[in-house]
C-alpha cells in the first residue's frame, strides 16, 4: 500500500469520527426514533442540524460542532506524539492530556504534563456535554487517587480511535495495540466490557488502515477475528467475555436482517450508552453501508440512543475503510476545525522527531 493510501485513511478516520460526532450530537439526547422523524422528516437526520437553539443565539457558530467524544480523542492523538516525542510513558502521557482537558470542563487549574497546543484552541476545552464517567474519573485522578468505578459507558470507547491509526503506522503487533487502547480506557472506566470493547475498536481500525480494499466479507473478517486477539490479551476466562462475544455476533447478524436501520438498533443492538452496545452499532452501520460514508453516518445516529458517540466510532471505521477522499463535502466543508484534525491525522502518519536525540 502506498503512502498516499495510509495517509487518506488516517485522514478519513480521523475527520471520520468528528463528522459522525457532529452528525449525532444536536440528537444525542432526543429519546427515540419517533422524535427525530418529527424533527427532521421519515428519514431522520441526514445532515449536519447547525441550529444549535441550546446555545445563545450570538455564541451560534456556522459551523457543525463535534462534542466531547472528538475532543477526547484528539487529546488522545496528541499525547500519542507527545510520547514519542518526548520519550514519556505513552499511558501516563495519555492521563496527562485528558487532565489537561479536565481542567478546562471543569474549571480547575491543573499542572500540564506537557506543553499541550490543544490546551489553547477554545473548541477543544468548551463544554460539550462531557460524560459524567470520564469527569468523576478525572477528579479523582487528579486528587491523586485513582479511578475507582465499574463503569462500561462509552466514554472510554469513543476516545480510543487513534491508538489504532498509531498503531498502523508504527507497526504495533494487534496485541500490542487492543492492551494499549484497553488500558486508555480502563484510565477511567473500569468494566471489562469497557475494555474490550476499546482494545476491539483500536485493532478494528489498525486492520482497516492495513487493507487497501475492505468488502463486507473482509470487514466481517475483521470483525470476527479481534475475538481471537481479544481472547489472547485477556485470556480464556476473562470475566464478560461471552457477553462481548455474543454483542459482536449480533451485530453481525444483525446486518442481514431485512428491517429498517433504525429498528433494528432499536430492537436488536440497544442504545450505545454503554461501550459494547456503542461499538456493535458501529459495527452494524459499517456492515450494513461499506461502500458508503454517509450512508454509515445516518444509519449510525438516528437511534434513541447516545448518537454522536455511536456517530463517532462508526465514522472512525468507515473513514478508515474508503479514507477521506470519499468523505461527501457536505460533512467535511462546514466541520469546525476540519484543517486541525487532517494536521493532526497528518502527524500521525508522519514519525515524529525525538527531541532527546535532536536537542544540541
Ligand atoms: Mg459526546
Amino acid at each position: 500500500m502506498t503512502e498516499k493510501t495510509i495517509q487518506d485513511k488516517v485522514r478519513g478516520s480521523l475527520v471520520g469520527g468528528a463528522c459522525g460526532d457532529a452528525l449525532g450530537y444536536p440528537v444525542e439526547f432526543v429519546y427515540s426514533f419517533e422524535e427525530i422523524k418529527y424533527r427532521y422528516g421519515e428519514m431522520g437526520v441526514q445532515q449536519y442540524d447547525m441550529s444549535y437553539p441550546w446555545l445563545d443565539r450570538l455564541q451560534r457558530p456556522k459551523k457543525a460542532l463535534f462534542s466531547d467524544d472528538t475532543q477526547m480523542t484528539l487529546y488522545t492523538a496528541e499525547a500519542l506524539l507527545e510520547a514519542e516525542k518526548n520519550g514519556t510513558p505513552l499511558l501516563k502521557t495519555i492521563c496527562e492530556a485528558y487532565l489537561i482537558w479536565f481542567g478546562h470542563q471543569a474549571d480547575r487549574k491543573v499542572k500540564a504534563g506537557y506543553e499541550s497546543a490543544l490546551s489553547e484552541i477554545d473548541e477543544l476545552n468548551q463544554r460539550r456535554a462531557p460524560g459524567n464517567t470520564c469527569m468523576s474519573a478525572l477528579l479523582s485522578i487528579y486528587r491523586g487517587k485513582e479511578a475507582d468505578n465499574n463503569s462500561k459507558g462509552c466514554g472510554g470507547v469513543m476516545r480510543v480511535a487513534p491508538i489504532g491509526l498509531y498503531g498502523a503506522k508504527h507497526g504495533w503487533t494487534l496485541q500490542e495495540t487492543a492492551r494499549i487502547a484497553g488500558e486508555t480506557a480502563a484510565l477511567t472506566h473500569l468494566h471489562p466490557l469497557s475494555t474490550y470493547s476499546s482494545a476491539a475498536l483500536a485493532v478494528i481500525i489498525q486492520q482497516c488502515v492495513n487493507t487497501e480494499h475492505i468488502d463486507r466479507e473482509t470487514f466481517k473478517t475483521i470483525v470476527e477475528d479481534i475475538l481471537s486477539v481479544i481472547t489472547e490479551v485477556y485470556g480464556e476466562s476473562a470475566p464478560y467475555l461471552k457477553e462481548f462475544t455474543d454483542i459482536i455476533h449480533s451485530a453481525i447478524r444483525a446486518a442481514d436482517v431485512k428491517l429498517p436501520d433504525w429498528e433494528i438498533i432499536e430492537n436488536y443492538l440497544g442504545e450505545g450508552w454503554v461501550a459494547e452496545e456503542t461499538l456493535a452499532i458501529a459495527v452494524f452501520s459499517v456492515l450494513r453501508h461499506i461502500d458508503d460514508f454517509s450512508g454509515c453516518l445516518v444509519c449510525a445516529v438516528n437511534h434513541g440512543g447516545d448518537s454522536d458517540s455511536t456517530g463517532a466510532v462508526a465514522g472512525n471505521i468507515i473513514g478508515a475503510i474508503v479514507g477521506y477522499n470519499a468523505i461527501p463535502a457536505k460533512f467535511t466543508v462546514p466541520l469546525q476545525l476540519h484543517e486541525l484534525i487532517i494536521d493532526m491525522a497528518d502527524a500521525i502518519v508522519t514519525k515524529p522527531t525525538n527531541t532527546s536525540e535532536t536537542d544540541n
